[in-house]
C-alpha cells in the first residue's frame, strides 16, 4: 500500500471532550495488517479509531474483493451460507420493524445490494436505498428495480419523508457522525422510528478477544459503540432510545473471524463455544455482540 495520510481527531465525536486517552492498539487483520489505535474520551468514555486514514484514502480500505456485504453474485459455499443467513435476517428485521410501523416509506442507509428493501417492496412498502459502493448500487437497480442513491443525494429529500430509517452495521463506518445524525433527524417523520445496528464494544466476545475482536475492523470501523454511547449520541441529536434487541448470530460469526485472526487451532469449534458463552453472559449484562437500537424523536 502507498504512503498513508492520516487525520487526528482532537475532540470526542459525541461530547466534544478534549481529553482523549489511548485505549487499545489493534490491526486491520481483515485486509492490510496495518496497525491502528483506538482512543477513549475521558469524559463520556466513547471509544473511536484515532488517527483515521484521510477521507480520500478511506475508500482504499474497502477495495478487497472479499468484502462480503458487497459481493455481487459470486457463488461459493461461504457465500451460499451467507445468503441463507441473510434471508433469515431479512425476515427477522421485517418482523421487528413492522412491530412499530405496519406500512409506509423506508430509507435504508448503506443498503448494500438491496435485498432487505427488495423484501419490503414486495410487502407494499415504498423504499429508498442509499449506497456508496457503485457496483452494489447498480446491481440493486438492475436486479431488483430499486430506487438507490449516492449519499450526497440524500439532501434532496424533503424533511419528514420517511416513516422508518435503518442503518444496519453502517453508523460505525460514517466519517461525519454528527452531520449524518442531523440529516437522519431531518428526514425522519416526527412519529417515525430509527433502527441502528452496531457491534457492542463491551460485549463478552469483545472483552474476550480484545485486540483480535473482529468487530473492531479498523480502520473501516471508525467508532466502537456501547449501549451507553449510542444512548448519548441519540440524546444529543434529539432522539430517545426506545428499545434494544440482541443479534445473537453475530456472537458466532464475529468469534469465528476473531479465532482466525488469532490463528488458533480448531477455530470453528472454539467459535461455536465462545459464541454460545457470549450470548449466555449477555443475557445477564444485556450487552450482546451486536445489537439493534430503536429510537424515536423526542
Ligand atoms: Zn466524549
Amino acid at each position: 500500500m502507498k504512503q498513508r495520510a492520516q487525520q487526528h481527531i482532537s475532540n470526542c465525536p459525541i461530547c466534544g471532550g478534549k481529553q482523549i486517552d489511548e485505549y487499545l492498539k489493534t490491526r486491520d487483520y481483515f485486509y492490510t495488517q496495518e496497525e491502528f489505535t483506538l482512543t477513549q474520551c475521558r469524559d463520556c468514555k466513547f471509544v473511536f479509531t484515532n488517527p483515521i486514514p484521510s477521507l480520500s484514502q478511506l475508500s482504499d480500505y474497502y477495495e478487497t474483493p472479499d468484502y462480503l456485504s458487497h459481493t455481487v453474485n459470486k457463488f461459493s459455499p461461504k457465500g451460499f451460507v451467507y445468503d441463507k443467513i441473510r434471508d433469515i435476517n431479512i425476515r427477522r428485521k421485517f418482523k421487528l420493524i413492522t412491530k412499530y410501523k405496519q406500512q409506509g416509506k423506508i430509507l435504508d442507509i448503506g443498503q448494500g445490494t438491496g435485498e432487505l428493501l427488495k423484501y419490503f417492496s414486495t410487502k407494499g412498502w415504498e423504499t429508498i436505498g442509499v449506497e456508496p459502493n457503485d457496483s452494489a448500487r447498480e446491481f440493486s437497480k438492475k436486479k431488483y428495480g430499486l430506487k438507490v442513491f449516492e449519499e450526497s443525494e440524500l439532501d434532496q429529500f424533503q424533511s419528514g419523508s420517511f416513516d422508518i430509517i435503518t442503518l444496519w452495521h453502517v453508523l460505525e463506518h460514517v466519517p461525519d457522525l454528527n452531520s449524518r445524525m442531523k440529516q437522519i433527524k431531518r428526514l425522519l417523520k416526527k412519529d417515525g422510528c430509527l433502527f441502528i445496528a452496531v457491534p457492542v464494544l463491551d460485549s463478552p466476545d469483545s472483552l474476550r478477544y480484545k485486540e483480535f475482536w473482529a468487530a473492531l475492523d479498523v480502520p473501516r470501523h471508525l467508532y466502537h459503540f456501547t449501549p451507553q454511547s449510542i444512548d448519548d449520541l441519540l440524546n444529543s441529536h434529539g432522539f430517545s432510545l426506545k428499545e434494544k434487541y440482541p443479534m445473537k448470530f453475530d456472537a458466532y460469526y464475529v468469534s469465528m473471524l476473531s479465532e482466525q485472526y488469532k490463528k488458533t487451532k480448531l477455530p470453528y469449534f472454539r467459535a461455536a463455544c465462545n459464541g454460545f458463552r457470549s450470548n449466555r453472559t449477555a443475557r445477564q449484562t444485556g450487552n450482546y455482540s451486536s445489537m439493534i437500537f430503536v429510537a424515536e424523536q423526542k
